[in-house]
């Protein structure tokens, strides 16, 4: 195996942060910064800044992504916004299945799946979060937890889809709250996953996947995360609204 068959992916996820024309400032800010990067560089924004985000990442090495989709094309669905609506104005990229969505409004492993089908069949690429609680990981069932979710989401995810799956392993004890994997804990989860992936596809599938960490990374300890073997990238939260801070993240990437 070798961790240079996969670029790295950094990404951003902003949560419910910035204003359009707050987006607009901070990706003008972030261009410069990370015109000379060798990784992916997403930033994922609220959809009322999606379309300010894609004007202003234009012409950039910087794509942009959406925190949900639905996974009903149109509907009576109030509040949802569908894969289909995020392909029409041109959005690449979509977060799937984030701690903060299965925590606070009902997401489970099936609406994860169907979410994630739904983007697949638009074209889009998936950021697939997974991750244990805290009481998850002190009952030793971490590895359990993370392959399930893994599992479930991927259902009905042929081997020739998986170029667009990004798989982010993110502990949820350590979102948002300071508290990050350390480097081997983070790898020894990429691993599990990457191994499931070889057991539900193939060798070649599990060479191949982006498997990102994320919870508390940030431009002092993204370098160390990023060095491990299984860790092929980061989705970060708080340092991504910095540009400095993100843009020194993508740099650690970049190496
Ligand atoms: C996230 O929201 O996916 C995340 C990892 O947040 P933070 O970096 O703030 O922990």
């Amino acid at each position: 195996m070798d961790k240079a068959l996969r670029r790295p992916v950094i990404a951003g996820n902003w949560k419910m942060n910035n204003t359009p024309e707050q987006t607009k400032a901070l990706i003008d800010a972030l261009k410069p910064l990370v015109a000379d990067a060798d990784c992916d560089v997403v930033v994922c924004t609220p959809y009322i800044d999606l379309y300010a985000a894609l004007d202003a990442a234009a012409g950039s090495n910087i794509k942009v992504g959406a925190e949900n989709c639905h996974w009903a094309a149109k509907g009576a669905f109030t509040g949802e916004v569908s894969a289909e609506m995020l392909k029409a104005i041109g959005v690449p990229y979509v977060i799937i299945g984030h701690s903060e969505r299965r925590q606070y409004f009902g997401e489970t492993d099936l609406t994860v799946r169907d979410r994630t089908r739904a983007a697949v069949d638009n074209g889009l690429k998936v950021i697939l979060c997974v991750g244990e609680v805290l009481e998850e990981r002190q009952l030793g069932i971490t590895d359990e937890i993370v392959r399930k979710q893994t599992k479930v989401a991927l259902d009905g995810i042929k081997e020739e889809e998986l170029a667009s799956i990004i798989i982010a392993y993110e502990p949820v004890w350590a979102i948002g709250t300071g508290l990050t994997a350390t480097p081997a804990q983070a790898n020894e989860v990429c691993a599990v996953i990457r191994a499931l992936i070889a057991e539900l596809y193939s060798k070649d599938a599990a060479d191949h996947i982006v498997i990102q960490y994320g919870g508390s990374m940030n431009d002092g300890n993204a370098a160390d995360l990023l060095a491990q073997y299984d860790v092929d990238g980061g989705l970060i939260g708080g340092a991504s609204l910095v540009a400095e801070k993100f843009a020194k993240i993508v740099e650690a990437a970049s190496k």
